[in-house]
């Protein structure tokens, strides 16, 4: 039994379960997961290690700075640059990744909170006050408040099982949530990439978005390794295919900005990538429930506004 069940430990999950403990509140964070961080991946090939999922994050809210610099000062994070080649986005700000990749953030909040990996929450129970959580390891946990931080559609599938009615008449704009889906090729080179500095192409022609050398970056420094990204076209068409015909076709399409030769790749489907249509509002609360949603589908897209989103449903639960 705690005060809060927290479900998934990306970087919304680890954000609100820290306020919610140094608010005092007992909690625990439940994820599928075998690793932390959620969609801010890192991930091993032989000595190589490769960020897959998020390759950088921005901040431009006062209230993410100050774990930035927290991060920062303790030698978590760095800025990788400011402005990538072809990005025709020039806003000046910093693009922070982990020092020895972007799972590090994760892992530094998870230090004294009470994270349970590789425990995917089948079930959800609302009984005489309290939520019943059932994993598929067969555990069952217990709490007070409930706060559901996977992807939208995953998050409203299981509440969906629980037969509650848990949004009333919001429930139609939380079920308009889309994502979109995409690739991630991790490939080990026999040589230095020849990526123009920092490390990180943003492509606009189709299939791929983004080329990364995660060397260059300091991610990977004994082993070149690259990370490609295909586009949501190209995810949706081969989303079934086997490894063996989209991962040729993303190294073809990536080998005009690469210097060396593939020793080996990975494929890796990403379920949910950004979400399309995101909600205005930071989080969904629903205070006769306790029960709290929220994630990147609330507040903006991406690392910085899953980020705000956790951080502002705990200030939200802790007033309750
Ligand atoms: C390929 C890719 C590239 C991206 N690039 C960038 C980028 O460069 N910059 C940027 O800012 N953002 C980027 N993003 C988006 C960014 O990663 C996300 O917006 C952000 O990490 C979302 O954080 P979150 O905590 O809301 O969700 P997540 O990180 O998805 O965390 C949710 C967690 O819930 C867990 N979970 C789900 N269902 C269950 C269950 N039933 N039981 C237990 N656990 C469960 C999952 O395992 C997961 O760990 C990218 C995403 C992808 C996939």
């Amino acid at each position: 039994m705690t005060d809060v069940l927290i479900i998934g430990a990306g970087i919304a999950g680890l954000l609100c379960a820290t306020e919610l403990h140094k608010g005092g509140y007992s909690v625990r964070i439940l994820d599928k997961g075998r690793g932390l961080g959620g969609r801010m991946a890192t991930r091993r090939m032989g000595a190589g290690r490769l960020d897959h999922g998020a390759q950088f994050f921005t901040v431009r809210d006062p209230r993410l700075q100050a774990y930035a610099n927290q991060w920062l000062a303790d030698g978590v994070i760095k800025e990788w640059f400011r402005h990538a080649p072809e990005d025709s986005n020039t806003d000046g700000y910093s693009r922070y990744c982990g020092i020895s990749g972007m799972t590090d953030v994760a892992k530094y909040l998870a230090r004294g909170l009470d994270v349970r990996t590789s425990e995917q929450v089948l079930e959800l129970i609302r009984d005489l006050g309290q939520w019943i959580v059932r994993t598929q390891s067969g555990r069952t946990y217990v709490s007070e408040h409930l706060i559901v931080t996977a992807p939208l559609p995953q998050a409203l599938a299981l509440l969906e099982s629980t037969g509650i009615d848990y949004a009333g008449a919001q429930k139609t704009e939380l079920q308009a949530v889309r994502y979109e889906k995409g690739l991630a090729v991790l490939a080990i080179l026999d040589g230095a990439s020849g990526l123009p500095s920092p490390g990180g192409v943003k492509l606009y022609e189709s299939p791929l978005t983004w080329v990364a050398d995660n060397q260059q970056k300091g991610v990977s420094p004994g082993v070149s390794a690259i990370t490609i990204h295909s586009d949501a076209a190209f995810a949706e068409a081969h989303w079934d295919s086997p490894d063996e015909v989209r991962g040729p076709l993303m190294l073809d399409a990536a080998m005009p900005y690469l210097k060396a030769n593939v020793v080996e790749y990975n494929c890796h489907r990403w379920g949910y990538t950004l979400p399309i249509n995101p909600l205005a509002k930071s989080y969904f609360h629903n205070p006769n429930l306790k029960l709290t949603l929220a994630g990147d589908a609330f507040g903006g897209p991406r690392v910085e506004g899953a980020a705000l989103s956790g951080l502002t449903a705990a200030a939200k639960v802790l007033q309750s």
